[in-house]
């Protein structure tokens, strides 16, 4: 089975009419990115859809990206900024999603999956759209819109909500689909969906409130007089109120008044007069959570989905644990650390240079105790760790208490950076992110995205194959090349050059060429140090006494045949990477793709040796720096 290939690419990229052919003759459903040259594929959605195909895992589920200026049958779709989802069974588009709406993008995915099936195992009918677009008018049906019974929405209690309406008066226009996308463009979630015929007696229920007015009445017949689409929303990415950004959004009641100070509303665009004003929005949250109650009456905001409002909260923080007390006291921090419910999700032992330290500080460098910290942080391995728990970087705060280690003694002496203080030292020995956003910047500083080259190793293809894989997935690496190889005793030979001296290289090279290898390129944060984590010590019967879980303790008969390899470092990732493969993949993790950072080295013995010759002469031309200021770094 030599040579056989696994497509791991999570999108197929079609840049010519050939290509689009074939993605349609594809059997099974695509999903299409259709984009424009200037803009490129639609990033946001991409971890969204690996995590659908990783959980799925479905040979009939398609994704592809798709330039529209290239490819003549997506003539139509030129020149359109919003992100276009199209969805094919059997080469005929069955859907459409404008705007890069994640969770309805979501739902369209397992639904029109599960539809192509049935049309596919069942010989059921495919639904296919009948496709008009002209840049202003989109045909209704062309947009699945998504109706749902209330049992299964869920609104976040750590979010803000409201509840809008596509009055009957835009509904019979046939206008929703626009301002669903122009809904969706804005940034606004829709939690929840669903077409209504109002009677008079619910219309005069909602409007209560009103009922002293004049227009009343006439509200009440209007309301009652055709369908309404009644849309739960709430803000992507989730900051202040969206009550008040809908009700910017939709602008002015009254029509005149919209027209002439906010054109750019949907009022304005979409009402005729203020009776007919198109849209509805919740005044504030209290209207919105009883709205809420009106139309989806089984809706709970907090019981039962406080689960999920936990799992809103979920945060992570950088921890640092400066040289000294790293080396001093580490068991006990790390103890203290997962007795407070945070998981270790991260973890490094790393040697900072003067340069990294002030990259890190680099808002701190200008403070009198920078020079006194820069030489804390260079003294020796720094443990870093990135700590998960809901609300953690207040947590992780709260544990270390006051970056004044005077203070902290006398105020807190329970807290971390009290009990961890070293002799006279003013520089406190533990670091926490200050807010969410900067964990985000520390996190990537110290645990940047890196490929690795893994390689199951011909003693396990047969056995363990499937479990290692279920294991990669399973710790969150995302594989971006999978490969049975059967190496030639060249490739072998390069491919441990650094052991040609060894008395067991022929033995080696005689084995790894034997047959066919998995090859594979990883990819995660700090994937070298993880992947080589999760193997083991080389030699099995040491991994079965450090590392029991080690897939070398368990697997790995032998230190000969032990089952798996992974790059010692980055620089050997790209060697190896580039031997087996002929060149990097790109880094697919979007986040990483704007700041791709080395990351601070790994403690090798040869560069602790430099590093520490290093500090000596740097401790020296520092002693005049410390002026013992009270000031704390690392708040
Ligand atoms: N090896 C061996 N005997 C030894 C050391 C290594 O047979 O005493 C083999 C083993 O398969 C190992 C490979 O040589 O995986 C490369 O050795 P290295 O020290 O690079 O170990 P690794 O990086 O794989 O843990
Ligand atoms: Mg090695």
């Amino acid at each position: 089975m030599t040579g056989k290939k696994k497509e791991a690419t999570l999108q197929v990229s079609v840049i010519n009419q050939e290509q689009w052919e074939e993605v349609l003759a594809t059997k099974g459903l695509a999903v299409v990115d259709v984009y424009q040259q200037w803009c490129g594929p639609c990033r946001a959605v991409l971890s969204l859809l690996r995590k659908i195909k990783n959980e799925l895992g479905d040979d009939l589920l398609h994704f592809a990206t798709a330039e529209a200026d290239s490819i003549d049958a997506l003539e139509k779709y030129r020149g359109k900024c919003e992100p276009t989802f199209l969805f094919y069974g059997g080469g005929e588009l069955v859907a459409m999603l404008r705007g890069a709406n994640a969770p309805l993008l979501q739902r369209m995915i397992v639904e029109e999956l599960a539809k192509e099936k049935s049309v596919l195992e069942q010989g059921g009918e495919r639904k296919v759209i009948n496709y008009v677009l002209d840049n202003e008018k989109i045909e209704e049906e062309v947009v699945h819109l998504h109706s749902e019974d209330g049992e299964n929405i869920i609104v976040p209690a750590s979010k803000s909500y409201t509840v809008a309406i596509i009055k009957p008066d835009v509904v019979a226009h046939g206008k929703v689909t626009e301002i669903i996308m122009k809904i969706q463009d804005a940034g606004f979630e829709i939690l929840a969906h669903d077409e209504r015929l109002l009677t008079e007696v619910q219309a005069r229920e909602f409007y209560q409130h009103k009922s002293t007015e004049d227009c009343f009445e006439d509200l009440v017949q209007f309301m009652s007089s055709g369908p309404s689409h009644i849309l739960v929303l709430c803000q992507l990415g989730d900051s202040a109120s969206v009550v008040q950004a809908w009700l910017d959004f939709i602008g002015p009641t009254n029509i005149e008044e919209a027209m002439r100070e906010k054109p750019e509303s949907l009022r304005a665009q979409y009402g005729t007069q203020t009776l007919f004003n198109a849209v509805h929005g919740s005044e504030d949250s209290d209207r919105a959570s009883r709205e809420l109650a009106f139309f989806f009456p089984n809706i709970s905001t907090a019981s039962g989905t406080e689960q999920d409002a936990e799992e809103e909260r979920v945060e992570r923080t950088l921890a640092l644990i400066r040289p000294d007390v790293a080396r001093e006291n580490r068991e006990e921090i790390m103890d203290r650390i997962n007795k407070s419910g945070f998981k270790v999700s991260l973890q490094r032992e790393t040697l900072l240079t003067e340069e990294q330290v002030r990259q890190f500080y680099v808002q701190r460098i200008e403070k009198d105790y920078f020079p006194a910290l820069l030489q804390s942080m260079t003294r020796g391995p720094v443990l870093a760790l990135a700590l998960t728990r809901e609300d953690a970087v207040q947590q992780w705060k709260d544990m270390l208490g006051p970056s004044d280690v005077t203070r902290a003694k006398e105020e807190n002496p329970e807290c971390l950076r009290a009990q961890f203080a070293v002799g006279e030292h003013l520089i406190n020995q533990l670091h926490g992110s200050e807010s969410v956003e900067e964990a985000y910047r520390e996190i990537t500083f110290f645990f940047p995205v890196q490929q690795t080259l893994a390689v199951i190793k011909p003693d396990t293809m047969e056995e363990h194959k499937e479990k290692i894989l279920e294991e990669i997935r399973e710790r969150g690496f995302s594989v971006s090349r999978l490969e049975e190889k059967l190496l030639s005793r060249e490739t072998a030979e390069v491919f441990y050059e650094k052991h040609r001296d060894q008395p067991f290289f022929n033995q080696l090279v005689e084995f790894m060429c034997g047959s066919t290898c998995l090859m594979m390129v990883l990819e995660k944060e700090n994937a070298v140090e993880e992947w080589r984590a999760m193997m083991g010590p080389t030699d099995p019967d040491q991994a079965k006494v450090i590392s029991p879980n080690s897939l070398r303790a368990r697997l790995a008969s032998d230190v000969l045949h032990n089952c798996v390899h992974g790059s010692s470092s980055q620089h050997h990732a790209e060697e190896e990477i580039k031997l087996v493969f002929g060149c990097m993949p790109e880094l697919t993790d979007e986040d990483s793709l704007d700041e791709k950072t080395t990351g601070p080295h790994d403690v090798s013995p040869e560069n602790y040796q430099h590093h520490q010759e290093e500090h000596e002469s740097n401790t020296h031309r520092l002693q005049a720096g410390v002026n013992g200021g009270h000031e704390e770094a690392s708040r």
